[in-house]
């Protein structure tokens, strides 16, 4: 009850929730209750969560921040929410995006935009951007996001909080709603890194529904967090560092390298030579992916449906020229042609061939260094507005964080600072497959 006044108060200017059910919330916030009072809770019981738009939960609104869903109750719960809530955690609403999770400023929702609560001129990243607001602005203590190429870990480095996107198949996609099935991983947003592990604990776990999930033995990824870092190695990839980095974020990485050697880590110099190849493939593989999960919303099966039509075939193109935005026509018509007849080996292929490249990489630096140091973006949060006009201009600012989605590895943001002008900079580390343990160690030693 007191989060839901919290959203009262203050959503309306920042516009992070936008589907909320106060009836369902306290109707779970009930059970919680009485599960505390039987002494069957867990530490998580009777904690809310502010959960993205793109995942489905029974009886709720999941719209994936599009007009083409704006009227979708889903019938079943995703699995990972389900987790959550078998803790016994609250779901206090569906927190806004961009449309379909296509973006990184949080600004093609149909729902209007969000605001970063450090100053609400500026975007708060994207696409998770409403999971990130809402734990920023204190109007939930813990959020679920998703992450195809950023959209965890770039707008929790933009609102000054805590993101993990695991390894990929750690976390069943079973009920998030696909974007890019090969790069989409679900992971917690919270405050800090170890509020970020108990919520792993309770969201990772095989699940039959998923064929990528992943069979193994479960693991408490609170562990290790008290571990010291004394001969960490940390790798610096020299191709994210040269150039054109911004001073603030620049300052920023060399504090957080001062303070990991104050801690007893030494700093490897790495290279990560396939780095100028990143955007391009991730560009054609999402939005390759985009164009065939995105067909069934036709508006037979699922979706928006027009109000007048002639044929079947105008009745089809309307529902969806109707129900999609801008971004999510774009992409889905790069992603058609990318794989079409005569373009396929030249774009589809030739992008399969590099994100094996950008994977070896990532194994030959993992022979030198236990974790790899990253900005988690090029600036600090733009404002609104700035990045909207030039679509490849916003995709280019996805530089540090689509590689790692690209090779399935996990990857966590960490608030490490502040620009000139006030507003949060966040550091990322990556590390190897199932290296979620040690990443959160090393965010919980230097947060
Ligand atoms: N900004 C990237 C994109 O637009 C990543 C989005 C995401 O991770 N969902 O595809």
């Amino acid at each position: 009850q007191d989060y839901l006044n919290q959203i009262q108060e203050h959503n309306p200017a920042i516009n992070a929730y936008i589907h909320l059910d106060a009836d369902r919330t306290l109707a779970q916030a009930q059970k919680a209750d009485e599960r505390l009072q039987s002494g069957t809770d867990s530490l998580l019981t009777g904690v809310p969560i502010a959960v993205k738009a793109n995942f489905c939960e029974e009886g709720w609104t999941t719209s994936c921040g599009s007009k083409m869903l704006e009227n979708f109750i889903a019938p079943y719960t995703a699995h990972v929410v389900q987790n959550v809530r078998n803790h016994g955690m609250v779901s206090l609403g569906k927190v806004n995006m961009d449309e379909f999770a296509m973006g990184s400023t949080s600004e093609s929702s149909f729902f209007g935009i969000t605001r970063n609560p450090w100053n609400l001129n500026h975007v708060p990243g994207g696409s998770s951007g409403g999971s990130a607001a809402a734990v920023a602005a204190r109007l939930a203590p813990a959020a679920l996001g998703s992450d195809t190429g950023g959209s965890i870990r770039q707008p929790a480095a933009h609102c000054g909080v805590t993101g993990i996107k695991p390894t990929y198949g750690i976390i069943s996609r079973f009920g998030m709603v696909a974007y890019a099935s090969s790069l989409d991983q679900a992971g917690p947003m919270a405050q800090t890194a170890e509020d970020c592990a108990l919520l792993l604990n309770a969201m990772a776990g095989f699940d039959e529904r998923d064929s990528t999930s992943l069979e193994r033995a479960k693991e408490d990824y609170m562990r290790d967090l008290n571990l010291p870092l004394t001969g960490l190695r940390v790798g610096l990839p020299k191709e994210y560092l040269e150039g054109g980095l911004n001073a603030d974020v620049a300052a920023t990485v060399q504090n957080t390298v001062d303070l990991l050697k104050s801690l007893g880590a030494q700093m490897v110099d790495i290279s990560l030579r396939q780095t100028e190849f990143v955007i391009p493939a991730y560009y054609v593989i999402a939005t390759a992916e985009a164009s065939t999960n995105l067909s069934r919303f036709d508006g037979v099966r699922y979706g928006h449906r027009t109000d007048s039509f002639e044929s079947l075939d105008e009745f089809y193109s309307k529902n969806r020229a109707e129900g999609f935005g801008e971004e999510v026509k774009r992409r889905i018509m790069m992603g058609t042609y990318v794989l079409s007849h005569g373009y396929y080996d030249a774009y589809y292929v030739k992008a399969q061939q590099l994100r094996r490249l950008v994977s070896n990489d990532f194994q030959a630096a993992f022979e030198q260094c236990d974790v790899i140091l990253a900005p988690a973006s090029p600036t600090a949060a733009p404002a609104i507005g700035s990045q909207t006009k030039d679509p490849v201009q916003m995709y280019l600012s996805d530089v540090f964080t689509t590689s790692l989605n690209l090779a399935g590895l996990p990857g966590i943001s960490v608030p490490a600072g502040f620009s000139q002008d006030g507003l949060p900079i966040g550091m990322q580390l990556f590390g190897n497959y199932f290296a979620e343990a040690k990443l959160l160690n090393v965010a919980h030693q230097i947060q």
